[in-house]
């Protein structure tokens, strides 16, 4: 059967193709093995002839392929050594006025023979910083004049690497493409549908994608390349749809006059316009008799708890049980008093005579054994209602009586396996689940396009909330960088708190005792909390300022002891890691200071500046950052700085991370990522595909028709993909 045979060939080694010697090189390089690896390495772009690479554009530490003009050449001797550098210059402009680029070589005598002033040529090489101006030493090159008037066809620039540079991979490519046939590569999407859209055949897209004719050839094939990634993925949602549509959950209705309606009629504020929308969808959710699998999108502070907790409340007046999963000890605490607090009377069992007051338990990995075994005996009877906790939740030795709702707050800490663990708790059905987060991951953002999630929007804040004004500290200029600490004092001395958040934990044995003297002396290292607390502890201004240390590798007790006297007030400065990225709610503190924020992603520092301005008081977020202003990590930076919209800031960081891991865990040999396909920019591709999807899933013949493309699915994901997509 043809699908058995594309198998074989996407799956079968390359050396059996290109050799030992080609195939280990390519192994070394990129970790490919197979045949389907290497081709599914498409080009960056493609070089036209006579088109020179913008010079300005180049990233700076990666290895580039640069199409350049020679416009100057020179040698100069070695002092400390014997040999010579031969120098070149090469400008993105045939006249002048271009960009320049030097490259050197050392000891160039090939170089000198090679490149004269005017000759073109494709430079390969990793671009790296000399003195003040951007070089490639050592650089690969070939020439192109004579090379290019033969052959008119765009050139493939590939993601390459020193051992394996562009000009190799290109042969390489050619090499293997040599093997194709139709029939080794087969057609597997629906003809209709490549005739509908206008797309080359699998075989003839793979050629037009790696060496297209015309640049436009290339782009088509991308096209299709991008719309079997969506009609692949859309394939196998729908038939995990069909299986889930089968899966039976138990109902839970509201029932008047119980918990939730009492927890309403207690609450101190009235809910916002939105709380009650998304309520009200959440409540339905809760009535059917298969499973809800919603997201709860809201911005730090919007009150997603709330709504949750009145989601939970129905569920216990139903006759359920519900666990909140928070991603960390210091977190679950957190809710866990914040949700007695709320509840009151209503955390007490029994109080008010059957089905009244439900328990609330706190159940962490550092419980204490007595307490824990009592704790687990309230769930498995059913008299605790909610449980808080971690992922030690998930311990196989906690049993519920009746576990009817999960709900798991700051979602992007989680992975998908642990959710799905907790939701294997429930014994004869699923249970509803509810997951909250301010950042959706790209994955879940991916989901939602694909029309696989539900999803509800907290848009506005309660009143009352205080805005965030957040800004770039630009350490280099000394001014900003003095008037950092001043703003810290300034702040403690109106009597509130202040965070400083530090990329790591200590530095390195290597540099221990150079950071420590003066801010100066870390530019280049990313600031650790061990050495800003020194440093703060030193500087006469910080006199009297308490300060703390809170990371990772603390033990639970002692961060927790911190966090406490944080919270009464009894620090001023708390140095930390990102340990206080979710939840903490310490309504005096206004400012946060991010260190070094560059080297944190857009959801994380959204999620860290929520720390503040969470009383009333207007909160400030300061990242600092010793890069360029118009250093890409920066232009980052500066997305933060414009918006606190959460949503607008996930797009940003899925447009950013490209999508790589919304399939999932990356496993060795399987198809994990999606290669082609943007789920920002190719929005409308994948709304294509779910239309003909549904189209051909409506189909009455469809399995007898497309058995083909149903074991093309199979190939196309595998065994743990498909997995993982299931789980969630
Ligand atoms: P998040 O969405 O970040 O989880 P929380 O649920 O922690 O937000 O809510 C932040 C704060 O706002 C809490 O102190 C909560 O009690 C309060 N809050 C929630 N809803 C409202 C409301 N409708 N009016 C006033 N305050 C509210
Ligand atoms: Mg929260």
């Amino acid at each position: 059967m043809a699908e058995t045979t594309l198998t074989s060939f996407e799956s079968a080694e390359l050396s059996a193709f290109l050799g030992k010697k080609n195939s280990t090189a390519l192994e070394k390089a990129f970790g490919y093995m197979t045949v389907g690896e290497l081709l599914w390495h498409f080009p960056r772009r493609y070089v036209e002839v006579g088109e020179l690479t913008p010079i300005s554009e180049l990233p700076f530490d990666e290895h580039v392929t640069v199409v350049a003009q020679v416009v100057n050449v020179s040698q100069r001797q070695m002092h400390s050594r014997r040999g010579f550098i031969f120098e070149v210059t090469v400008s993105d402009e045939l006249s002048s006025g271009g960009q320049e680029l030097k490259m050197t070589f050392f000891n160039g005598y090939q170089a000198r023979t090679d490149l004269h002033i005017g000759t073109i040529a494709m430079f390969s090489g990793k671009v790296g910083w000399y003195q003040d101006h951007l070089q490639l030493s050592q650089p690969e090159y070939a020439i192109l004049d004579e090379a290019s008037q033969a052959d008119p066809r765009p050139i493939p620039i590939y993601p390459a690497s020193a051992k394996m540079p562009n000009k190799r991979i290109r042969d390489l490519m050619g090499l293997l493409l040599e093997h194709f046939t139709d029939q080794k590569l087969p057609e597997f999407l629906p003809r209709e549908l490549l005739r509908t859209h206008h797309y080359p055949q699998r075989h003839q897209a793979f050629l037009d994608r790696h060496f297209p004719k015309e640049i436009k050839h290339a782009y088509v094939a991308r096209q299709r390349f991008a719309f079997e990634e969506a009609f692949m993925l859309q394939l196998a949602l729908g038939e995990r749809g069909r299986q889930l549509g089968a899966q039976k959950a138990i109902a839970r209705p509201p029932v008047p006059g119980r918990l939730a309606d009492k927890f309403d009629a207690q609450l101190p504020f009235s809910l916002t316009e939105d709380q009650l929308v998304v309520g009200e969808q959440i409540s339905k959710d809760l009535e059917q008799a298969h499973p809800m699998h919603r997201l709860l999108q809201g911005e730090v502070g919007s009150g997603k708890t709330v709504v949750a907790l009145r989601a939970i409340l129905q569920v216990i007046d139903a006759g359920g049980q519900a666990a909140l999963l928070a991603p960390t000890e210091v977190l679950a605490a957190q809710h866990y008093a914040s949700i007695k607090k709320m509840l009151g009377k209503l955390a007490e069992p029994g109080l008010f005579g059957e089905g009244e007051g439900t328990g609330v338990e706190l159940l962490t990995g550092s419980a204490k054994s007595a307490h824990r075994r009592e704790a687990l005996l309230g769930i498995a009877s059913g008299e605790t209602g909610l449980i808080i906790g971690t992922h030690a939740l998930l311990s196989d030795h906690v049993q519920f009586a009746d576990l009817g709702l999960v709900v798991v707050d700051e979602q992007h800490r989680f992975g998908v396996e642990q959710r799905d663990a907790l939701r294997s708790k429930a014994v004869d059905s699923v249970p509803h689940t509810l997951v909250m987060t301010a950042t959706p991951i790209p994955r879940t953002v991916a989901m939602t396009v694909f029309g696989d999630l539900d999803t509800s929007t907290i848009k506005r804040l309660p009143a009352g909330r205080a805005p965030i004004h957040t800004h770039i500290v630009p350490m280099q200029l000394t001014g900003f960088r003095d008037r950092l600490f001043t703003r810290i004092v300034e702040e403690v001395e109106k009597g509130h708190q202040v965070y400083v958040v530090c990329p790591r934990i200590s530095d390195t044995a290597a540099e221990q005792g150079v950071l420590l003297a003066s801010y100066e002396d870390s530019s280049g290292q990313p600031m650790s909390v061990e050495s800003m607390q020194e440093m703060l502890g030193g500087m006469p201004e910080f006199a009297g300022i308490r300060t703390e240390a809170l990371h990772s590798q603390l033990d639970a007790a002692d961060k927790q002891a911190t966090m406490d006297s944080f919270a009464r007030g009894e620090i001023d400065v708390l140095i930390s890691t990102t340990v206080i990225e979710v939840g903490v709610d310490v309504h005096n503190a206004t400012l946060m200071v991010i260190i070094d924020a560059e080297r944190f992603g857009i959801s994380q520092l959204h999620q860290l500046r929520g720390r503040v301005g969470r009383g009333g008081l207007p909160g400030t977020c300061l990242m600092t950052t010793w890069l360029d202003a118009d250093h890409p990590s920066v232009g980052r930076l500066k997305t933060i700085e414009s918006t606190i919209d959460g949503f607008e800031l996930a797009e940003a960081d899925l447009a950013e991370r490209k999508e790589g891991n919304i399939l999932g865990v990356q496993q060795s040999g399987s198809r994990s990522t999606l290669r082609e396909l943007s789920i920002i920019k190719d929005r409308s591709l994948i709304e294509q595909a779910r239309t003909d999807v549904g189209r051909l899933l409506a189909d009455a013949n469809w399995g007898s028709n497309y058995q083909g493309l149903l074991s093309a699915v199979g190939n196309w994901l595998d065994e743990s993909t498909r997995e993982f997509l299931n789980k969630n």
